[in-house]
């Protein structure tokens, strides 16, 4: 692991409590009039989550005086790839792997050792690789959560997975009037795109991400109560939905500021667990500048950046539909 940075600077302390007031709500069940996919279905609402969120990057609440970050440190790059020693590629299948019969105990609080867990959305793209470099540079691993755009780029869904970082499923066609129709439309769209990532991967993951954060407004004008459904049936069917409880504000147009961006992406907070979101297309070139910077920082800070498997803290926004 790429903990020698972290242990250089002491043992993460735990903060449990703070971190992802990500609260596991008592189950509401909600009856969605099934407007949209011309049946009803009882749904339920699980954890509920901290920062409410409008749309991807709208989120931003986290407030902290730690925001700015630090100048480079001439050490940071030490760290070599590969230094993290990760399972085989059978036991990260295993892991990861989508399994409706597994019984996963879902983390819904910090476990209080500080880890960033970057998160790119929108992918495979142009830029990808530079971003795969940076990561192996700062022995960084990160998830993407990727779409079928680009087919070109599809190759390397397989090389950020051999190097150690976790695939999850965002949207084939990303469009919101059609996946966020109906549930048969939803999931129909994200068997295309798991046919995608099980091409590169050689297996579908449980990992998800609904464009626009379960907490999405877009949604609502196309199928009320759509979320709520989709929520709960995803993970009936064994898939897990990541949102994020901090946004690197690079959704807010292409070419944002890098000082931006490093400034939002690294205004954690009390968080201990943090997951960041961040975008993966080839027109967020400063997305990848700023990204030496935020790992620098939050290393720092003694954070740790790792890929998501099944024992991180799951972040749920809050439903707004
Ligand atoms: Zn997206």
């Amino acid at each position: 692991m790429s903990e020698r940075r972290a242990d250089r600077r002491g043992t993460p302390r735990g903060r449990d409590g703070h971190v992802a007031r990500v609260a596991a709500a008592a189950l509401v069940a909600v009856l969605v009039l099934g407007v949209c996919a011309g049946v009803a279905v009882a749904v339920s609402a699980s954890f509920s989550a901290a920062p409410p969120a409008s749309g991807n990057g709208g989120d931003r609440e986290v407030v902290s005086d730690k925001a700015q970050p630090e100048e480079p440190e001439a050490s940071a790059a030490d760290d070599d790839s590969g230094e993290q020693q990760l399972p085989s590629d059978d036991e990260r299948a295993a892991d990861l792997a989508l399994d409706p019969n597994r019984q996963t105990d879902w983390l819904d609080h910090s476990n209080g050792e500080k880890t960033l867990y970057l998160t790119f959305d929108d992918g495979p793209s142009a830029n990808t690789e530079k971003v795969l470099d940076i990561l192996d540079q700062y022995g960084a691993k990160a998830t993407f959560f990727v779409t079928g755009h680009e087919p070109e780029y599809r190759p390397m869904i397989a090389e950020a997975y051999r190097r150690g970082n976790t695939i999850g499923m965002h949207s084939y066609t990303h469009d919101y009037a059609t996946i966020y129709q109906s549930e048969d439309a939803f999931f129909g769209d994200l068997s295309q795109v798991a046919d995608v990532v099980k091409e590169q991967i050689g297996y579908v993951p449980y990992l998800t991400r609904f464009p626009g954060g379960v907490s999405n407004t877009v949604s609502e004008s196309y199928c009320p109560g759509i979320m709520t459904a989709l929520a709960s049936d995803l993970q009936a069917k064994g898939y897990q939905y990541y949102d994020w409880n901090v946004s690197s504000s690079d959704a807010s147009g292409n070419h944002v500021p890098v000082d931006t961006i490093v400034q939002s992406s690294c205004a954690y907070g009390s968080f201990t667990n943090v997951i960041l979101l961040c975008h993966d297309s080839g027109a967020k070139t400063t997305t990848v500048e700023a990204l030496p910077q935020i790992i620098e920082y939050y290393q720092s800070q003694g954070f740790v950046c790792k890929a998501i498997d099944r024992s991180t803290v799951v972040v749920h926004h809050h439903i707004n539909n």
